[in-house]
């Protein structure tokens, strides 16, 4: 049974609270690393090998960080496009050919705004790693 608009919003405002906190999350993993990297400049030099690969680890951490942050905060910027086409009463519909999403994919993914054939597509433009698009937690595996 298909369901209704209160309860599509109900399930994005969850999801839109998960990712902010995600994101809020590799928020301070960055200024943690921020914090760690300053106490490496100012150690004074002992064995050089460890502090280059300790630097190394802290900047890799960083970018990590940094793009999981990005990566969530698009989500919640999907996530509030998706609540703005509840609202509008458009949501469910394939934002290029109009055609209505199919129930399941609205459950795994329910801030999509295209249907699976259309998704295929638009990915292969905006994203060229779906592979790491597939690791994202998804709503179904919500604690
Ligand atoms: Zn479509």
């Amino acid at each position: 049974m298909a369901k209704s608009m209160k309860e599509h919003r109900q399930a994005l405002l969850g999801l839109r609270q998960r990712y902010s906190r995600l994101a809020g999350d590799y928020q301070t993993d960055v200024e943690d690393n921020a914090n760690a990297d300053q106490g490496i400049n100012d150690s004074s030099p002992g064995n050089s090998d460890n502090e280059i690969a300790d630097a190394a680890t802290g900047t890799y951490m960083q970018e990590f960080a940094l793009t999981m942050r990005m990566r969530y905060r698009d989500r919640v910027t999907a996530v509030d496009e998706a609540l703005t086409r509840v609202d509008q009463g458009t949501y469910g519909r394939c934002a290029v050919c109009d055609k209505p999403i199919s129930e399941t994919r609205l459950d795994l993914m329910p801030e999509t705004p295209y249907c699976a054939l259309h998704a295929a597509t638009a990915q292969a433009i905006d994203a060229p790693t779906d592979v790491t698009r597939r690791s994202w937690p998804g709503p179904s595996t919500a604690a």
